[in-house]
């Protein structure tokens, strides 16, 4: 398995040989501001990088708002980010599955969802992330997951889909993750058709908190052992790479790579493009 981290986007190939990274997320534009991308001058360095590179959306996007002008905001960002992602040879968009803002059924939040992906067009695909909090948010709980996934899948889209797992979104968002961190993995996978991407981090918040939180692995309140349990199983079911979203200060990034590397396989050469 290919593993990694969150890197400022600033010089992402740095910060990878920094820490050792095979793979690196980045955004592409300020991740709290409405904002086009600029052209990325390195890349044409990061398309030829032995390395993965992932993209994250802004965060505002919310394909499930109630608010027309925010789901259509939400579809031109994710357009002008999978456009660069794809100048920068980045294999994937993550996005959090959002929240019925404004109000609505899980019914509307999922067709608002497939308003907002249906004009998308890429060779990138955008990859559904799961998340800790809200409420009517169709990324949360299993159920949900995979009525969005199904209705996604069901529809003729222009854009590949895939799924991203947070380890600290599933285990503050749904109580069912602490109870069979491993099961839960695998239900995931079930719903959404595989992981694409794994984001592995620790969480500050107790299971089923409801709270987005990150921390350093080991640091926080799920446990070296479930977090392994949770890492392994999405290996074994294919999940091709993990990245750490974890504060980095005082060599973190370092330390959690290093933990992540003492559970998984080796990539090798063949896995890198
Ligand atoms: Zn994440």
């Amino acid at each position: 398995m290919l593993v990694g981290c969150s890197s400022p986007a600033k010089d992402p190939l740095a910060c990878a040989r920094e820490v050792d990274a095979d793979v690196v997320q980045l955004h592409l534009s300020a991740p709290r501001v409405w904002r086009d991308p600029k052209q990325r001058i390195d890349a044409d360095e990061l398309r030829d990088a032995a390395l993965v590179v992932s993209a994250h959306a802004p965060y505002l996007c919310n394909p499930a708002s109630a608010d027309p002008a925010v789901r259509e905001k939400t579809t031109r960002s994710l357009q002008v980010t999978l456009d660069e992602a794809a100048r920068c040879g980045a294999r994937g968009v993550v996005v959090h599955a959002g929240h019925a803002a404004g109000g609505g059924t899980m019914e509307d939040a999922v067709a608002r969802w497939i308003e907002v992906a249906r004009p998308l067009h890429s060779d990138v695909a955008l990859l559904i992330e799961n998340t800790a909090a809200g409420q009517t948010a169709p990324g949360r709980h299993l159920a949900d997951i995979a009525r969005l996934f199904g209705a996604l899948r069901a529809v003729d889209l222009d854009v590949p889909l895939g799924a991203c797992f947070d380890t600290c979104h599933a285990w503050a968002g749904d109580p069912l993750c602490a109870t069979n961190p491993a099961g839960y993995v695998a239900a995931f996978a079930e719903a959404t058709g595989g992981i694409d991407l794994l984001h592995v981090n620790d969480s500050k918040d107790e299971a089923g908190a409801g709270r987005d939180r990150h921390t350093n692995l080991g640091t926080g309140r799920m446990g070296l052992d479930v977090l392994e349990a949770m890492v392994t199983t999405a290996e074994r079911l294919g999940a091709p790479a993990a990245i750490v979203e974890t504060p980095s200060e005082d060599g973190g990034h370092r330390a959690d790579i290093a933990m992540l590397r003492s559970w998984t396989a080796d990539a090798g050469e063949a896995a890198l493009r």
